[in-house]
């Protein structure tokens, strides 16, 4: 199924997932140089539920992303299902890294379907982010 990106105007709901993102994301000093919440996150699940989160950047790749922090809210009130997705730092809406659109996938499969915003004006399917996903080429060879 090929996806059409939106190019509309926001939804509604996507401009109060960008606000709750906005709201999170201020980046602030911790020790040594480090810093957290530089980039801001939020996540609609299919209940309707936002969570939000925010990125940890510190030394040898032991921070998050925002993407992963909100998931991890999101697990805590054991939901899965994501229908759209947020990320900004100060200046501009970010897409999720490799890392985080795998995350999202991984979490549940229906995150396929969910909507991510890459800019004010562009808004594509997870699925659209991960083509030739290697999972679907997993379960294809092992029922060979
Ligand atoms: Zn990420």
């Amino acid at each position: 199924m090929k996806a059409t990106p939106q190019r509309s105007k926001l939804s509604a709901a996507l401009k109060e997932l960008l606000a709750i993102a906005r709201k999170v994301q201020k980046e602030f000093a911790l020790d040594d140089g480090y810093s957290a919440g530089a980039v801001g996150a939020a996540v609609r699940t299919r209940s309707g539920r936002i969570y939000s989160g925010i990125c940890i950047d510190v030394a040898c790749g032991i921070g998050f992303c925002a993407e992963h922090s909100a998931v991890a809210e999101m697990l805590k009130a054991r939901e899965t299902e994501i229908v759209a997705v947020v990320a900004v730092n100060a200046k501009a809406i970010l897409p999720p890294c490799g890392r985080c659109r795998e995350l999202l996938y991984q979490v549940n499969r229906k995150n396929a379907a969910a909507r991510v915003l890459l800019r004010e004006d562009r808004v594509v399917l997870l699925r659209e982010l991960l083509p030739e996903h290697w999972i679907e080429a997993k379960k294809r060879s092992s029922r060979k």
